[in-house]
């Protein structure tokens, strides 16, 4: 049984995260999504809401499970009997630094592997933030998320 964690901020999670999620689902026994409770970067959605939007999104997804965590991947992946951490790629701007990542979570824990699953081309463009941008004024986003993701940011947005 391969367990994978993939790690992110899901700040909301778009079509890109839940094209990637989707894949991995079909490559692995399990994916359990890891949203990173991070209050330094001051995200739109709290931990909780970011996980219950992903909740919804993979309801269908019978080996897909949704948590949130502190603290370093390397551990979450641990805690949860992870042998593989999945991130995405995007462009070579993701490289650097997801390359870095990669290998310093390898001299953490040389016992999990990273896996990178490459962007689909239709969501190579596309970022939680760019989203997050857009919505700010007041741009369509049906390409960029799921309906109730949506409504979700909107309903943020005008509080
Ligand atoms: P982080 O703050 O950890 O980068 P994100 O939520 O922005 O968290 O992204 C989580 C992971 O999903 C990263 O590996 C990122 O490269 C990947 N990702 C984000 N958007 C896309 C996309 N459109 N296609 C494929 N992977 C993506």
């Amino acid at each position: 049984m391969v367990i994978a964690v993939y790690p992110g901020s899901f700040d909301p999670a778009t079509y890109g995260h839940l094209d990637v999620i989707r894949r991995a689902s079909a490559s692995f026994d399990k994916v359990i999504v890891g949203v990173l409770n991070n209050s330094a970067k001051s995200p739109l959605f709290s931990a909780e809401e970011r996980v219950n939007i992903l909740k919804k999104e993979t309801a269908d997804i019978p080996n897909v499970f949704i948590k949130s965590f502190c603290g370093m991947t390397v551990n979450f992946a641990r805690d949860n009997h992870a042998k593989v951490i999945v991130r995405g790629l995007r462009a070579v701007t993701d490289f650097e630094y997801e390359l870095q990542m990669a290998q310093t979570n390898r001299v953490l824990a040389p016992d999990i592997d990273t896996v990178f699953m490459t962007t689909s081309l239709e969501y190579a463009y596309l970022s939680s933030t760019i989203m997050k941008e857009v919505a700010l004024f007041g741009g369509d986003l049906t390409n960029f998320a799921p309906p109730a993701t949506i409504a979700a940011v909107r309903k943020k947005l005008n509080q």
